[in-house]
Formats: C-alpha cells, sequence, structure tokens
C-alpha cells in the first residue's frame, strides 16, 4: 500500500491519484470497441495501463493489455480485430499496490475447473498481505504483485461448485474496498463490498444492440457508449448478468454505506453522477458552502484547474466576486521530454500551470483548490499568481484538511507527509505563502451532500482522510492475522 514514486522527475507528486476504473459489457455487438471507448471515458481513474478481456461465441477468451493511455494501447485496429466476441470487461489502472508491470496490468485471467474467468478490480484490500500469506502457505503461486490477485486465488480453492458461489466465498474472506465486473463464460459478474465505498453503476444499451447490460465504474462511460443509466450496484450486492437477464444477490446483509466522499470533490468526472448525486452541481455546492463559511474581501475567485473549477464557480454565485481563468493548464503534460536540471527543475509546475496575467495584476486574488496533500503544489502556485502581480492572495480548499492517509484504494501519502497532519491552519498558509488559507469544515461538506451535519454514527460516507474514521479494519495495517476470517475453515481444511 505504498504510494509509487513517480516516474515523471518532473512531477514532485504531490497530490492524490486517481485509482481505477472498470468497465463491463455483456452480449453486445462491438464488445471490445464499447469497453476501449468506456475506458476511454474513464481514463481519469488511471492512466498508467490498461487492459481488456473479451470472450468469444465459440468461448475463448482473447486479451490484450499495455502499459500508457488506452488510446495508445487500443487505437490499432489489428489488436481491436484480436480481441473477438460481444462479452468484454476492461481496466484501467493507477496502481495503488504493486509495481507497474505488465504482469499487474488487469484484468487478471485464471483457468479453473470451471473454465476461464477475467476479473476487473477498483479499490484496496485491506487483509490482503495477511490473505496473501495464507494462501502462499496453502500453495499458491502468485504472479503478480497487485493486492486483486488474491480474489483469484480464493476463488480457486473455494470447494463450492459454481462460479458465482466461489466468488461470493472469495468476498466473504477479504476486507477493504473493492467494485469488481468479473467475465465467465456464463456471465458478467458485478460486485461492490458490503460498504459500497468505490462506485459501480449498472446502464444498458438500446434496443439496437440488443438491451445489453453494462457495468463501469462512472455513469461518464455509460454517456459515451449510448447506454442509459438503470442503477447503481448497491453495496454488498453482486449483479449476475447472463442470457435470461440480471439476478441480484444480497450475501453480506444490510450494513452501513460509506461511498468515499471524496468522489464528489475530486476524483469523479464532474458530468458524472455518483449514488444519484450529479458531481458537478455538488461541487458547485461546495463552492458556495466554502464562500459562506470563509468569506473574505477579494476581487477576483481563481480555480486552480481543472478539478478546482466547480468549486471556484460556486463561490463566485454566492460571494458575488467575478470568477476569472487567472490559472490556465496545460493538458498536453505527458512524460517529460526535457530531463531537468537541479536549476531549472522548480520550473516544474509552470509545465502544468501558468499565470493569465491581466486577470490577476493588482488584484486580490481568491484561489479555489480542491486538496493540499504536501502543500508543495499549492505554495508553488500561490507564488506564481503573486510574480503575475497579484496584490493578495487568499487560498480555499474545497475540501476539509487532509490528515489521514486512505488505505481504501487512493495513492495517498504517508501521514507524516500530509501537511494537515503536522499543521494547524494558520501554520499551512504561512507554509504555502497565502494571505489567508480556509477549508470547508466536515459538516459544511456534508450539507452540501444535502444533510444537515455530519453524523458520527451513521455519517452515510467514507471520509477517513479528513476524520481518520477507517470503518473498514486495516487489517494488514495493524498486524492482526487473527481478523482473517474464514480462509481455511471455510475450504474445511
Ligand atoms: Fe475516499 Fe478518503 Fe475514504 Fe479514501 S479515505 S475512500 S479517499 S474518503
Amino acid at each position: 500500500m505504498q504510494p509509487l514514486p513517480s516516474t515523471n522527475p518532473w512531477d514532485d507528486d504531490d497530490g492524490f491519484h486517481e485509482e481505477c476504473g472498470v468497465f463491463g459489457v455483456w452480449n453486445a455487438t462491438d464488445a471490445a470497441a464499447l469497453t476501449a471507448l468506456g475506458l476511454h471515458a474513464l481514463q481519469h481513474r488511471g492512466q498508467e495501463a490498461s487492459g481488456i478481456v473479451t470472450l468469444s461465441e465459440k468461448g475463448g477468451f482473447h486479451a490484450h493489455r499495455g502499459l500508457g493511455l488506452v488510446g495508445d494501447i487500443f487505437g490499432d485496429a489489428k489488436v481491436m480485430a484480436g480481441l473477438k466476441g460481444r462479452c468484454a470487461v476492461g481496466h484501467n489502472r493507477y496502481a495503488t499496490t504493486g509495481e507497474t508491470a505488465l504482469r499487474n496490468v488487469q484484468p487478471l485471467f485464471a483457468d479453473f475447473e470451471f473454465g476461464g474467468l477475467a476479473v476487473a478490480h477498483n479499490g484496496n484490500l485491506t487483509n490482503a498481505s495477511t490473505l496473501k500469506r495464507a494462501l502462499v502457505r496453502r500453495g499458491c503461486l502468485f504472479q503478480s504483485t497487485t493486492d486483486s490477485e488474491v480474489f483469484v486465488h480464493l476463488i480457486a480453492i473455494s470447494l463450492y461448485a459454481n462460479v458465482v458461489d466461489r466468488l461470493i466465498d472469495a468476498l466473504k474472506q477479504v476486507q477493504g474496498a473493492y467494485s469488481l465486473v468479473a467475465l465467465h463464460d456464463g456471465a458478467l459478474i458485478g460486485a461492490r463490498d458490503p460498504m459500497g465505498v468505490r462506485p459501480l453503476v449498472l446502464g444498458r444499451l438500446g434496443a439496437a444492440e440488443g438491451g445489453a447490460y453494462v457495468l463501469a465504474s462512472e455513469t461518464c462511460a455509460l454517456d459515451i457508449v449510448g447506454a442509459e443509466f438503470i442503477r447503481d450496484v448497491e453495496p454488498g450486492e453482486i449483479v449476475v448478468i447472463d442470457n435470461n437477464g440480471l439476478r441480484s444477490i444480497k450475501p453480506f446483509g444490510r450494513g452501513q454505506s460509506r461511498f468515499c466522499i471524496f468522489e464528489y470533490i475530486y476524483f469523479a468526472r464532474p458530468d458524472s453522477v455518483m449514488e444519484g448525486t450529479p458531481v458537478y452541481g455538488t461541487r458547485k455546492r461546495i463552492g458556495a458552502e466554502l464562500a459562506r463559511e470563509s468569506h473574505v474581501e477579494a476581487d477576483v475567485i481563481v480555480p486552480v484547474p481543472d478539478s478546482g473549477v466547480p468549486a471556484a464557480m460556486g463561490y463566485a454565485a454566492e460571494s458575488g466576486i467575478p470568477f476569472e481563468l487567472g490559472i490556465i493548464r496545460n493538458h498536453y503534460v505527458g512524460r517529460t521530454f526535457i530531463e531537468p536540471t537541479d536549476q531549472i527543475r522548480h520550473l516544474g509546475v509552470k509545465l502544468k500551470h501558468s499565470a493569465n496575467r491581466p486577470t490577476i495584476e493588482g488584484k486580490r486574488v481568491i484561489l479555489v483548490d480542491d486538496s493540499i496533500v504536501r502543500g508543495t503544489t499549492s505554495k508553488k502556485i500561490v507564488e506564481m499568481v503573486r510574480q503575475a502581480g497579484a496584490r493578495e492572495v487568499h487560498m480555499r480548499i474545497s475540501s476539509p484538511p487532509t490528515t489521514h492517509s486512505c488505505f481504501y484504494g487512493i495513492d495517498t501519502p504517508e501521514r507524516e507527509k500530509l501537511l494537515a497532519a503536522k499543521h494547524d491552519v494558520e501554520e499551512m498558509a504561512r507554509i504555502i505563502g497565502a494571505d489567508s488559507l480556509a477549508f470547508i469544515s466536515l459538516d459544511g461538506l456534508y450539507r452540501a451532500l444535502g444533510h444537515a451535519k455530519r453524523d458520527a454514527g451513521n455519517p452515510g460516507y467514507c471520509d477517513a482522510c479528513f476524520t481518520g474514521d477507517y470503518a473498514i479494519p486495516l487489517t494488514d495495517l495493524e498486524g492482526h492475522p487473527e481478523r482473517v476470517p474464514v480462509l481455511l475453515a471455510a475450504n474445511g481444511q
């Protein structure tokens, strides 16, 4: 669960990194092309690698995986022609566990006694290492270093007769956050962890496509393939889609729902709808709450693009202060084309962002951003805005202070590297060089989501990176092997 070192020497790795995106379709023409399009819409959830596994009419599986962006991996007509079949699952990877190697690129695929199974997983298992040690002791040979492979081995050793029962058996033994799609020659399966931390939605293509079912991490992936949104897969629900239609299984009973609140602040694409709530409107409401909570006299509201834009719009509308694109983002920053020397490394932030001087010069500026992680990027942006002639720079953040790391599928630095874990807001303002700094309050965030305030007994969302309230046990981290559930017992070992 350690964050990966950045592979880009310009990148000071200051920020949250998205997790993964999954997509699946059952019984549609051009299943591979639909999946590639879906993964393209989910590119923001992972840019390191992608893979697609298809199932052909004759029962054979076809797979292609690669490192890089979806368009580069699946832009080759020959590759797409090889992905035959009317059923497919796909995955975009941002590596939260395991190194970036082709063997870790999903969907993972394994041949079992019941046939082939491809699995694509978004999330992070909090007892993966503990389970893995037990599985290795039993003789399981791991091919990858990703925790998702634990699912594959748990399914393999399960004594249940059919694949769905084996999957349920496996899911009852894992802890953590998961949204997964799996494909075998009888069905497409979607599953969410009992608290529903990571998203998974169900959609349906039109009559021309035979009403084929689609599963995806976000609704923006349904939109791109022309599928109609049906509903979210519920926390703890398993949906089994086959030629007879859709079947829902709820093996975990009803527990507390803890959808990741950061999806609304930053991770999800703004045109997605999460758990019935449109992301874009929520971000604007967060900005309006922020304006009410932490007003300061200023001449202009400037978002830190792109993720700060909707919150800044909400802030501007509520405060009546004009909104300007005072920082322009370069969208074409990929791997660096220049090896930086120490003398010019500090220019790195300008590769991504530049100040739009005429909108800033001589003004009192309110900068709106979504979060402060280590603080290094905020410091550079404040400095850049000052250099462009701003008279005052006030920073407003559309999330509460990030005081804890995420162990549920988002790559965050260790706690000691989080600025808010070590400093109060005043100190943070001084460190980043802002005239003032304010974060939305936890209750303000919940108000923006339509609640009166945070209910500590049942918040309804995961907000552990702001509160340290980890609802799912951190078994590997805390070293509690006794929490490993029934791995051997369930199999009569
Ligand atoms: Fe989301 Fe934060 Fe919870 Fe991680 S800890 S799942 S980022 S709310």
